[in-house]
């Protein structure tokens, strides 16, 4: 304790221990023996106001987020009859036509010889080919979450922020508090690294100290 309290005086940090530990404690122990009164309403009226800023900060990344970086949770195989919601690409896809009019998927009986009628197809074949189409696909829901920083960084070609391991000895791709300062440094002009130190504090708050906000 004595070397303790000569560091303390010696780095002028002593009046700060007497009064944020020695003389606030008794206080907290009170605090803690009879309890806080709690407000149900206001609790909740922060809540949802703390989720609906949560939200518009994440719809906030996600405006930001390539659509290239996002990830894809289906892609159809025909194109659905309500594409609402639903993205599309130019790709080139896969078919089996008729080799002489060309109609997709052709059966036997197309290729069919008559005897008084004449089939123009009668000597076609299947064909496989490859042309330019639209391909439907739903994105995944968006979550700032660490597979998407990576994504992102990945799609604009920017080195992944590594930090050493001491445990596994080896380097660790981390997105951690520090790395995205030091993302801020690197790319002041990109308005994701600080929204998404953002959208952490507040989820910090919601999940800790506030209480998440569930709609009935
Ligand atoms: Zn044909």
């Amino acid at each position: 304790m004595r070397v303790i309290e000569e560091g303390l005086c010696k780095a002028g940090l002593w009046d700060v221990y007497e009064r944020d530990v020695l003389q606030l404690d008794p206080i907290l122990i009170h605090m803690q023996q009879v309890g806080m009164p709690l407000d149900g309403e206001i609790r909740e009226d922060r809540a949802k106001k703390l989720a609906e800023k949560q939200a518009a900060v994440k719809a906030e990344l996600e405006a930001l987020t390539p659509i290239e970086a996002r990830r894809i949770a289906h892609v159809y195989k025909k194109p659905p009859a309500d594409v609402t919601g639903l993205n599309h690409r130019e790709v080139l896809l896969r078919r089996v036509r008729c080799s002489v009019c060309g109609v997709e998927n052709p059966r036997k009986d197309h290729f069919k010889r008559f005897v008084k009628k004449v089939n123009l197809c009668a000597d076609a074949e299947r064909r496989n080919c490859t042309e330019p189409g639209d391909e439907y696909y739903r994105l995944a829901d968006y979550t700032p979450s660490r597979n998407q920083l990576i994504a992102y960084h990945n799609h604009l070609n920017r080195a992944l922020p590594l930090v050493w391991d001491r445990k596994e000895r080896r380097h660790k791709v981390s997105f951690n508090e520090e790395q995205m300062k030091k993302l801020i440094l690197k790319f002041p002009c990109d308005k994701m690294y600080p929204l998404i130190l953002d959208y952490r504090g507040l989820d910090k708050l919601a999940g800790t100290y506030i209480g998440r906000y569930i709609a009935d």
